[in-house]
């Protein structure tokens, strides 16, 4: 029922977190009504196709841009679609950029170990596969108070009259909104956000209502850093040594049952297509989708766990990028979807922002290479997953704490947060690696 958003400020400013009070089911005393909605949908979500289209290609996305296409949609409708229209648009743009820059990281890092000869025998040249214009599958509206507005009702048994324009020049749909006691508990005394979200799915259509939250932030910027390293065997590992939560035992065994039994499926449809059956059971796994949730909880949980444990402490969390991803999930890439590690990062930083506590992104890159002692960066430093054991200095330990205390050296460390690339990281470390020897009367 809750979502997390929230508006990046300083990391110990108030953080102004919105919440979303979701599952708001739209009924309508008379099918008419919801059938003018599903007319005016099916228009507004072409229209806001291409406009996504326009600002994925040809145009930087501008959400106050003037209309540029023909529909039947009013005016006001239109501003809501090209808006929409430039928010996902935008967000496409900057994951493809992310998604770009780990690229060119990757190639670097490849032609790094090519000339040091230190590839792996199954090594392969990264390559960039251009991303295509999102399509627009789902029937969501984002709508603002210019279309459609929300009022409370007296003495009904309603709490809410939706008001929605729609294609018909002046003509309102007036929808009747009752809420489940629970969505009440939750807006009491709360001002409504006048931007609602308008939802089809199979069953129907539903509503999303949201509210802003002021949370202040209680850490002091002189608080104890706690540095986290998220991944697979440990979902979340802490700089003093604690690990919460795993995706290994009962999690792996459950994602390997569900990969066996698609398996299964997928040979099944395979022979059924050859003996010309036209109706193929589908590949599409519930319980896949089933683990992913569970893997999710699993990870809250163990994010909650470690927040419970660290009360008067700030973060440092590593930017997890798809190359870190990669690397982290090295020989694991089956697990990679199922263990959801993208999740992890956005859970810490929205348990933060709730809790009113300091959580703050520092850089990734070597921090499971580098030897958080000596600072020599080196892959042998890894002789396998587990363990960290540095071939200078021969300080030893498990090699998710070794990437914890780098990433809580990392708050702070105002050097290396202007190092443009990894080229520039790598270049860093090696200095202090190096003047760490002369300090410490190496040859
Ligand atoms: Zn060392």
């Amino acid at each position: 029922m809750k979502q997390r958003k929230h508006r990046h400020t300083g990391p110990y400013d108030p953080q102004t977190i919105t919440r979303a009070v979701t599952h708001i089911r739209l009924e309508a005393a008379n099918a008419g009504k919801l059938t003018a909605l599903d007319a005016l949908a099916q228009v507004y979500l072409a229209l806001c196709q291409q406009y996504v289209t326009l600002f994925c290609t040809e145009e930087r996305p501008n959400k106050l841009r003037a209309p540029l296409f023909a529909t039947t949609l009013s005016e006001r409708w239109q501003r809501v679609a090209i808006q929409q229209a430039a928010g996902i648009a935008r967000s496409w743009r900057t994951n493809r950029a992310q998604a770009y820059q780990d690229y060119a990281d990757d190639l670097l890092d490849y032609h790094e170990q090519e000339t040091e000869g230190a590839l792996d025998a199954e090594a392969e040249e990264p390559t960039w596969k251009e991303w295509n214009v999102p399509t627009l599958r789902q029937t969501c509206i984002q709508a603002n108070a210019n279309v459609v507005a929300l009022e409370p009702t007296q003495d009904s048994i309603f709490d809410y009259w939706l008001t929605i324009s729609t294609l018909a020049f002046r003509k309102q749909l007036l929808i009747p909104v009752k809420l489940a006691a629970y969505h009440r508990e939750a807006l009491k005394s709360k001002t409504i956000n006048s931007s609602v979200t308008l939802n089809k799915r199979a069953d129907g259509w539903w509503l999303t209502l949201s509210y802003d939250q002021v949370v202040p932030v209680h850490t002091a910027p002189s608080a104890p850093v706690v540095g986290v390293d998220v991944g697979i065997a440990n979902f979340v590992t802490t700089s003093d040594g604690k690990h919460y939560g795993t995706f290994h035992g009962k999690l792996r065994e459950r994602q390997k049952r569900d990969r066996q039994k698609r398996r299964r499926k997928a040979k099944l449809r395979k022979c059924l297509e050859k003996k010309g059956v036209k109706k193929l059971p589908s590949t599409s796994s519930r319980t896949g989708q089933r683990l992913a949730r569970h893997v999710r909880q699993e990870i809250n949980r163990a994010v909650n766990q470690c927040f419970t444990e660290h009360p008067d402490t700030q973060f440092a969390y590593e930017h997890l990028s798809v190359a870190t991803m990669k690397f982290k999930a090295r020989a694991m890439n089956a697990y990679l979807h199922a263990s959801n590690l993208a999740h992890i990062p956005k859970q810490l930083a929205w348990n933060a922002a709730k809790r009113g506590v300091a959580a703050i992104k520092v850089k990734s890159a070597y921090t499971s290479q580098e030897c958080s002692v000596c600072h020599n960066v080196d892959r042998a430093n890894r002789p396998n997953q587990q363990t960290f054991c540095c071939v200078v200095c021969g300080y030893s330990t498990h090699a998710d704490i070794n990437a914890a205390i780098n990433i809580e050296h990392r708050l702070g460390d105002a050097e290396l947060r202007v190092c443009k690339d990894r080229k520039a990281i790598k270049a860093l470390l090696l200095r202090r690696h190096q003047a760490w020897k002369q300090q410490n009367g190496w040859p």
